[in-house]
């Protein structure tokens, strides 16, 4: 079976048409439909604020119904790929831990396993912000440059078209990029493996389209977390390693800024990731807790870093 290229003029079309057809419902609901903390914390990573049922019920809100066409995976779809099991297809209820995940698998290019650490050893801190770019992008650039603080964008496909030149500035800025699928699915692992494949290949694509020539995607953060063997050997096929977090701040939720300082605060151990989010709503709360995250870090000996890869 051939995958739809996402260089086809007609699938790439269709995916961007698709993609703002749905963008009104699929932003409306990324945020409170987001429930990275159900995702890949590090094992035994704390800090996460993950599990308060409070927080988790918002999450009752997912939006099953902005990606019917998404969903529709053809069975024939599935073993396409023998190194790559079909997964599990029950989704985790929301509220739920994540399931360890699979072992990781070597393949061409790199290891399928989830990164949870920054690529440097010591004081280091990996900061991400996933959803964007949007338009409290520049804030945080801002701030982050104020700082001389270097993060990973975790970013949308469409929304990286849709705004080209906060990716240039990302880049221009001594940044990096991370790949977050075209459509954001959740649950992503029980779509089809060629809907997946197009999720990240195309994301890819559009974030390097927006980047300019030689921009580099070195991760790929499935939505909400929602990582499989399948869809980490897509990223490690497509170059990017899969990126966890350490440190969840539920950011999305907006929980109060000093919620989410506290995440950090408490949380955070040499070499942690953190997740934020530069998009998917109302991001104020965002910029005004890494307002005062980044003094805070950097009193405390922290060094900016990236995740390894
Ligand atoms: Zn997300």
């Amino acid at each position: 079976m051939r995958i739809p290229s996402p260089r086809s003029p007609l699938v790439h079309a269709l995916g961007y048409g698709l993609a703002v057809l749905l963008a009104p419902v699929l932003l409306a609901g990324c945020s409170p439909a987001d429930p990275h903390a159900a995702g890949p914390a590090a094992p035994g990573a704390s800090g996460s604020a993950a599990a308060t049922p409070s927080a988790m019920s918002s999450s009752a809100a997912a939006p099953p119904a902005a990606s019917p066409a998404i969903t529709s995976a053809a069975p024939s779809a599935r073993g396409r790929t023998s190194a790559a099991p079909a997964p599990t297809p029950t989704p985790d209820p929301p509220g739920s831990t994540a399931p360890a995940p699979p072992p990781a698998a070597s393949a061409p290019g790199g290891t399928t396993s989830i990164v949870y650490r920054a690529a440097s050893a010591g004081r280091t801190v990996a900061l991400t912000f996933d959803d964007g770019p949007s338009q409290y992008t520049g804030q945080i650039l801002d701030l982050l440059a104020q700082y001389g603080a270097h993060a990973t964008f975790c970013q949308i496909g469409p929304q990286a078209s849709a705004r080209p030149a906060a990716v240039k500035r990302v880049l221009a800025e001594g940044h990096r990029l991370c790949d977050h699928t075209v459509h954001h699915p959740q649950p992503m692992h029980t779509l089809s493996h060629e809907r997946q494949a197009y999720e990240i290949a195309a994301a890819k694509e559009m974030i390097g389209e927006a980047g300019g020539p030689g921009t580099e995607v070195a991760w790929f953060r499935a939505p909400g977390g929602d990582f499989s063997a399948e869809n980490r050997l897509i990223a490690v096929q497509h170059g990017m390693r899969p990126l966890g977090w350490s440190v969840d701040t539920r950011d999305w939720s907006r929980p109060g800024v000093a919620s989410i300082v506290a995440a950090v605060q408490h949380g955070l151990r040499p070499g942690g990731v953190v997740l934020m989010h530069d998009g998917g709503g109302d991001r104020s709360q965002t910029v005004a807790a890494l307002r005062q995250l980044l003094p805070w870090l950097t009193t405390h000996g922290y060094t900016f870093d990236f995740p390894a890869t």
